[in-house]
């Protein structure tokens, strides 16, 4: 999409290449999202647990859109809210070791429990598939993953999510919560980060 066809703030001007996927384009997928996922839960229960800190956009509007949508029984869908932190990337590359923020205790309320994971993007899997397996040791009914974005990537560890709102290139990609160096978590559209962005943003 055209830059000048939307709204980027001021200072972002020179820091993106391209829009990916506009913000109205987003919100709509995510409403389409919500029904599908709560048209398969029964009665039960979901925890659905935010995946911070690029996943509370999502996380945020996709709640929005669950609470006004439909179980397999034609009823609302009861929802406890929950947040996890994981953090991998350090500029735009995977560090490999994947930090997860979470207590004991909370992590060990989740037995018995439909767990219903939002996460931002999916790149190599890698941080999933370990956040799964920490996961799985506190023993929960159920574990879904749905994820905004899943990268089309030749690094892929195979990991595929059980729910995905789009499909983006191999790029590096902001807005929308998701950040460079937690910046860009101001952008409303999903964007391609620029040359320029990399450098002026860049960790040393
Ligand atoms: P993975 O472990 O799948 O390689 O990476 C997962 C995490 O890395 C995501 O949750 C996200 O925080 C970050 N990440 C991967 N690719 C991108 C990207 O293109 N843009 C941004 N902003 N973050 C990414
Ligand atoms: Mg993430
Ligand atoms: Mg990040």
């Amino acid at each position: 999409y055209q830059l000048d066809h939307f709204v980027i703030p001021g200072h972002y001007k020179d820091d993106v290449e391209s829009i990916l996927i506009p913000h109205g384009l987003i919100v709509d997928r995510i409403a389409k999202l919500a029904q599908m996922i709560a048209s398969e839960y029964d009665n039960e229960r979901i925890v659905v647990c935010c995946v911070l800190k690029g996943g509370h956009q999502f996380f945020s509007d996709l709640v929005t859109y669950m609470k006004k949508a439909l179980n397999k029984q034609g009823k609302a869908v009861p929802m406890t809210l929950d947040f996890i932190r994981a953090k991998s990337y350090d500029n735009d590359r995977s560090t490999g070791n994947v930090q997860i923020s979470m207590s004991e205790e909370e992590l060990q309320e989740l037995k018995g429990k439909n767990l219903l994971l939002v996460e931002d993007i999916i790149d190599t899997g890698k941080t999933m598939k370990k956040l799964l397996e920490l996961l799985a040791n506190y023993e929960p009914k159920s574990v879904k993953v749905a994820s905004l974005l899943l990268k089309k990537t030749p690094k892929s560890c195979g990991y595929v999510p059980d729910y995905v709102g789009f499909a983006v290139p191999d790029l590096f990609v902001v807005g929308y919560c998701l950040d460079y160096n937690d910046i860009f978590r101001d952008l409303d559209h999903i964007c391609a980060i620029s040359e320029v962005g990399k450098i002026k943003y860049e960790n040393n």
